[in-house]
């Protein structure tokens, strides 16, 4: 049955499967702000926050001396993160080569790595990683997507390519650790405006129509502020893709919103240190203002877990 799902899939018309250019162009042509440049913007707490909730997923997620594959690296932004959790041996990949070449010079620049690390400029949604990932039978202890997972939800073909990556890739009772977009917040903001359009201060998301016709494709423009402008993003519609990552061998561990994450570990000693170091807070005063609150639930963190034959 499994096979005649994938044939069925495979022949599944691709005619709507041509964003990824243009989302690595946007990528590619994103001004750098600088480490200073990032501190001082409309979303600088929204980033911080964003950045302790990634080091508290990779903290839970890691140990030390596992194999780290990190699909849709961009800039290397979770470098020093993955450092922090000591990790073995580091893979990043992103479609954007221009990211990949500043992900690069990031890892050469960063004193404390004590991995061993590789780059590469890959569609991983579209294509088999296969084509660059050596060798063929490379198995991650951790693969990771952070806020880039929702690009592969354009089509199906697509989906299924890039959880095919996954499950080829993932180690048994290895994580697949990812960042999305929340479906269900986005809907039950859309249906509770009469446009097709909702935001605030930091951030905008458009629709073009009211209700999905289809369980992939269900596109929508999001911009956030000093971001990302007008991009191309697609819902990730969460029972498909527990259906689907079961399809490849994968049980759902963990679906958590970005303010019950924050509610579930703040009260660790440690994780509040870690709050104040990444300085969310400063002098107990957050930086995030109540905008930048709301565009964090936007966000849902989910863990697979790979299930061992
Ligand atoms: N993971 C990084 C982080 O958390 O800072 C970057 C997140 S950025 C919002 C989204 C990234 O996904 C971009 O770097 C983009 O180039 C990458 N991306 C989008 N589609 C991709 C694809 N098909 N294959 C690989 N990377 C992709």
């Amino acid at each position: 049955a499994t096979n005649k799902k994938r044939s069925l899939a495979d022949d599944v018309d691709n005619s709507n499967d041509n964003n990824a250019q243009q989302v690595a162009e946007h990528y590619n042509t994103r001004r750098e702000l600088g480490v200073e440049g990032r501190l001082h913007t409309k979303i600088t707490g929204l980033r911080l926050f964003n950045n302790w909730v990634k080091s508290i997923l990779i903290g839970m997620h890691t140990f030390r001396g596992c194999k780290v594959l990190d699909l849709g690296c961009g800039k290397g932004g979770d470098l020093r993160k993955w450092s922090y959790a000591h990790i073995g041996e580091y893979v990043g990949m992103d479609i954007a080569q221009v990211s990949v070449t500043q992900a690069q010079k990031r890892y050469s620049e960063l004193h404390n790595a004590r991995f061993p690390a590789r780059f590469y400029a890959q569609d991983c949604y579209g294509e088999p990683l296969t084509k660059t990932l050596q060798p063929p039978d490379y198995r991650a202890d951790v693969i990771s997507a952070q806020f880039c997972l929702h690009y592969a939800f354009e089509t199906e073909r697509k989906a299924r390519q890039m959880m095919r990556n996954v499950s080829e890739h993932l180690a048994d009772n290895g994580t697949f650790l990812c960042t999305i977009p929340s479906a269900n917040w986005l809907m039950k903001k859309l249906r509770a405006t009469e446009d097709l359009a909702f935001g605030n201060s930091v951030y905008r998301v458009e629709f073009a129509q009211r209700e999905p016709v289809s369980v992939y494709g269900f596109a929508y423009a999001f911009t956030l502020d000093e971001a990302v402008e007008d991009c191309t993003e697609y819902l990730v519609h969460m029972p498909s893709f527990v259906a689907l990552a079961e399809e490849h061998g994968l049980e759902l561990m963990y679906c958590t919103g970005f303010h019950d994450l924050y509610s579930q570990n703040i009260g660790d000693r440690q994780n509040l240190e870690l709050f104040q170091r990444m300085r969310v807070v400063d002098d107990s005063r957050p930086h995030i203002s109540p905008d930048e609150w709301e565009a964090v639930g936007i966000y849902l963190a989910v863990a697979f877990r790979k299930i061992a034959k």
